[in-house]
């Protein structure tokens, strides 16, 4: 591609793309053949100031709209989505890397919170007392912010931005989306399928860029609201600022999620979960399982039966109809990932399959790294207490249930975890005793449906409310409680002690 045709990736405000003066860009690449595919534009605090004046000019008009009116918005949206469902896994795959089938359900996943989002006059509904006292009723209301704003990752440029945007727009909030500069594309097809199903101008913009338009957005004393999704250092300065200013901040940070194997629990769908959950994406997900435990005397059985698997992932270009595992987003993060690798085994681990020097046919640019393996992973190592965020599995043997439960609490994250067991009450124990938010029992990857809420505990979120479901509505509106009394009901005169029922 000449340098003259390689796609400019701009910002979106009031309904069209939005043009910038900004001096600063960087460049897109597709992973799997590692070319430049676009260059986007990184925003100043003009783009800012813009795009945040957009929002609060159109919130209030949409605050007014009836929320059944708002929802026909979303229902038209959610057609749109499934109309266009291939094109945006495309976009995803394109420059995330994530096979092609993974993008599609990435979108499905989106899609399932447009769809929640259509129920919002049901679930805007609120309590009514009729007569607490005196001729007097009481009920409360919740009422939008104004001017929201979501700052997502790039490992889901779909299905994170569908975590904030159709709630906080349900709800009758604006909402500015400042989407991952690594894979911003997606940001876009949003955008138009929000305009396509008549959203009005302002409610939906897109802000390209880094730490710049975050802070940006951070310090605009007209955003009330910010959504984080991201590594836990990011996670925790946006939280940090966002409330130091006086914003509602909810910030979700990263992950290392255990999979704990019983002695009792079937081994085949533990191997068959355990290269799903960790080689799926590339271990590129917030949920990934990246860290085996074996209980008792499984050890020597798992590895035995996760070896071949692991050394024959099939390893392509994710849009390859075959292909299990795509490339890594990233030349820089795939050589992360290997000073791990490098890490593990100065540290003492044992590396079992080696992911490293995998190239892939046609491919010999792309940022491919194999599937890789570590056992006899000790508690100290850097591989365990860290975040890879790569294809890395690592197995940490304990003798038994209490010690699997030791090694998880104690942990700095608390994302999701994973049990496999053919035994109740062990699966009930650990589900109560485990400091984890989202727990699977036999499920590798439990990502709560769109009415329930996802959040991880400890240093995997900051802020009080997960993300979507019935916690999402609270994140974007504010509560508020009304008495009224109508003035033939008032009996008395002024009265100067607490007021009670009467
Ligand atoms: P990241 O923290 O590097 O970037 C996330 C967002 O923050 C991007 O939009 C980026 O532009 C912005 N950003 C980056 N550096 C910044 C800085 N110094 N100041 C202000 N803004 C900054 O994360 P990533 O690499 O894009 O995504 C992977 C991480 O996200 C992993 O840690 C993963 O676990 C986490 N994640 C968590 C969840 C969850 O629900 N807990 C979900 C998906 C991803």
């Amino acid at each position: 591609m000449s340098e003259s045709s390689i796609p400019r990736i701009q910002h979106y405000c009031n309904g069209a793309v939005l043009p910038s003066n900004s001096n600063r860009s960087q460049s897109v690449f597709n992973p799997a053949t590692g070319a430049v595919s676009g260059t986007v534009v990184l925003a100043d605090l003009d783009d800012v100031n813009a795009v945040v004046a957009a929002a609060k000019a159109a919130a209030p008009a949409w605050a007014e709209m009836a929320p059944l009116k708002r929802a026909r918005v979303l229902f038209k949206f959610k057609d749109l989505i499934e109309s266009n469902h291939a094109l945006l896994a495309e976009a995803i795959t394109r420059e995330h890397g994530k096979v092609f089938s993974d993008a599609w359900g990435e979108v499905t996943r989106g899609l399932e919170v447009v769809e929640f989002a259509c129920g919002m006059p049901q679930l805007l509904k609120t309590q009514f007392s009729d007569n607490i006292g005196g001729g007097i009723d009481n009920w409360n209301l919740r009422q939008p912010l104004g001017v929201t704003a979501g700052i997502t990752p790039f490992n889901f440029p779909f299905m994170v931005p569908m975590w904030m945007a159709p709630l906080a727009i349900a709800t009758g909030n604006a909402f500015i989306l400042k989407p991952s500069e690594r894979d911003p594309s997606c940001s876009l097809l949003i955008a138009d399928l929000f305009h396509q199903a008549g959203l009005p101008s302002g409610i939906f913009s897109v802000l390209q860029g880094d730490k710049v338009a975050v802070d940006g957005l951070l310090q605009h004393p007209d955003v009330s609201a910010i959504s984080f999704v991201g590594s836990t250092p990011i996670a925790e300065y946006i939280y940090s600022e966002g409330t130091r200013l006086g914003k509602r901040v909810q910030a979700l940070g990263g992950a290392k999620n255990h999979l704990v194997v019983m002695p009792d629990a079937n081994l085949d769908q533990v191997v068959d979960a355990l290269m799903g959950a960790a080689y799926g994406s590339a271990g590129e997900r917030c949920m990934a399982i990246s860290v085996a435990v074996a209980v008792g005397d499984t050890g020597d059985k798992l590895v035995e039966a996760l070896v071949p698997r692991v050394q024959t992932l099939i390893i392509k270009n994710g849009m390859e109809a075959d292909a299990e595992m795509g490339p890594v987003v990233s030349a820089m993060h795939k050589e992360k990932i290997e000073s791990y690798i490098e890490g593990g085994i100065a540290a003492g681990a044992t590396l079992v399959v080696d992911g490293r020097g995998v190239t892939v046919a046609g491919h010999e640019n792309g940022f491919f790294l194999g599937g890789t393996l570590f056992d006899h992973v000790t508690p100290s190592m850097k591989i365990h207490q860290e975040e890879i965020f790569g294809p890395v599995l690592c197995v940490v043997r304990v003798p038994d249930l209490a010690a699997a439960l030791d090694l998880i609490n104690n942990h700095e994250f608390g994302n999701g975890v994973s049990l496999f067991t053919a035994d109740g009450n062990t699966a009930r124990e650990f589900s109560r005793r485990v400091q984890v938010g989202m727990i699977g029992i036999n499920v590798p990857i439990p990502v709560p449906m769109a009415w329930h809420s996802f959040g991880g505990w400890k240093r995997s979120l900051f802020g009080d409310v997960h993300a979507y479901g019935e916690e999402g509505i609270r994140f974007y509106t504010r509560y508020k409680s009304i008495m009224q009394r109508w003035p033939n009901s008032i009996a008395k005169g002024a009265e100067f002690s607490m007021p009670v029922a009467q």
